[in-house]
């Protein structure tokens, strides 16, 4: 191994269980059931009971998984529905596909999740459903959303892609996975994402037998039985190959949720050291007791316009880092003339200016993360 910093680091991942997979692969290549081979549906079956027992619905990715759990509300156009503008373009991106209107609202900018005050100064009459992004690994307050979408009548979708795994905390202490307490929960297994496949894939999770019925059939081109189609649908799978190696990794992902977590302690326990008073950044900021953390994202949030410059500092040293996201939705030339904004999304313009995500994945060593804490140290030292 060369020890260059990476963002993500699959590989290092894939080499510790480089046997499992290739098994796994190699299965599907000697049976050649490509397409909705046993490993689909094993991995289906594993998924739901991970996640409590849902319906899962495997797609092609997780923007199709948003846009199917759309396609099965039986909206009509000019419908609105709620999301937030700090997000992943794919969110509201299928919402504007499908002829509805994105209604963007601001996010919590310590959290960076969907709450409820926010939500609510998007509702109008024309308002159905509600889009919460469990945003960078952290569950949104999802009971007050619950009961905001009960008292409205409202559906709610999870784009659950950045924290599977993830668990919300009711006030009675119950818990549940993020993507199982709406109506219908979305993930994808993008490659980068905490449970990632070695391609493209996604999923969709209901609790609702008949809803969950209804997106599968849409997910197979509307078909009721072989050649009738009683719904106009889409074809969105996931591959088999995709599926073996899901199953492998599954096992995987609590462990791998662990040490993401260790590695995030470690990075806030140093940087605290560093900045205690949150004079040059702010450390991300937990939800305790509310939702645990599968830090999708290790995103700190630097003061005074010094992001960019921070960024380009450490870039210099070898030590990479990303924006998410740079823009918000609203401000998206895509979503001129298309959404509509709740109010004026001043976190969301605040967060897009001055967010910065460092390095982290399930192989971070301490050794690592002190190159990259140095980095940020030695820029704020030289101030
Ligand atoms: C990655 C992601 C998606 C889309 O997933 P794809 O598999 O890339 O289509 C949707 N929403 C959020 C918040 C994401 O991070």
């Amino acid at each position: 191994m060369d020890d260059k910093i990476r963002m993500v680091d699959l590989n290092g991942q894939y080499m510790k269980i480089k046997d499992e997979i290739d098994a796994g692969i190699r299965e599907v290549l000697d049976s050649s059931a490509f397409i909705n081979g046993p490993a689909t549906s094993q991995f289906r079956d594993a998924l739901g009971k991970y996640l409590g027992g849902v319906h899962v619905i495997t797609c092609a990715n997780g923007t199709d998984a948003l846009q199917i759990a759309l396609m099965a509300l039986g909206l009509s156009p000019g419908d609105e529905v709620i999301v937030p503008a700090f997000t992943y373009v794919s969110s509201a991106e299928v919402i504007a596909l499908l002829g509805l209107t994105p209604v963007m609202v601001d996010v919590n900018p310590r959290t960076f999740d969907t709450t409820v005050d926010n939500i609510r100064k998007g509702l109008t009459s024309k308002t159905k459903a509600i889009i919460p992004v469990h945003l960078f690994g952290q569950s949104c307050d999802m009971e007050p959303i619950m009961d905001f979408a009960a008292e409205h009548s409202l559906y709610v979708i999870e784009d659950n892609a950045q924290s599977i795994g993830a668990e919300y905390i009711f006030s009675d202490g119950h818990r549940a996975r993020t993507g199982t307490i709406g109506d219908i929960g979305c993930t994808s297994f993008f490659p980068s994402k905490n449970l990632g496949c070695y391609g493209d894939g996604g999923a969709i999770f209901c609790k609702d037998e008949e809803l969950a019925a209804r997106m599968a059939m849409i997910a197979n081109h509307g078909q009721s039985a072989k050649y009738r189609h009683s719904v106009i649908g889409c074809n969105s799978r996931l591959d088999t190959i995709q599926a073996a190696i899901l199953n492998v990794k599954l096992k995987h992902l609590d462990e791998y949720s662990a040490a993401r977590r260790k590695a995030a302690a470690y990075y806030t326990s140093r940087l605290k050291e560093f900045d205690p008073a949150g004079e040059f950044f702010d450390t991300p900021a937990e939800m305790p007791g509310k939702s645990t953390h599968v830090w999708h994202q290790y995103t700190l949030k630097i003061h005074n316009g010094r992001r960019d410059a921070l960024k380009r500092h450490l870039a210099e040293t070898g030590i990479p880092s990303m924006i998410y996201y740079p823009l918000p939705l609203n401000e998206q030339e895509a979503f001129k003339g298309i959404a509509r904004k709740g109010e004026n999304l001043v976190h969301s313009k605040e967060c897009a200016d001055s967010v910065l995500s460092l390095p982290m994945h399930t192989e971070l060593t301490e050794g690592i993360m002190d190159r990259i804490v140095d980095g940020v140290e030695d820029f704020f030292r030289k101030l």
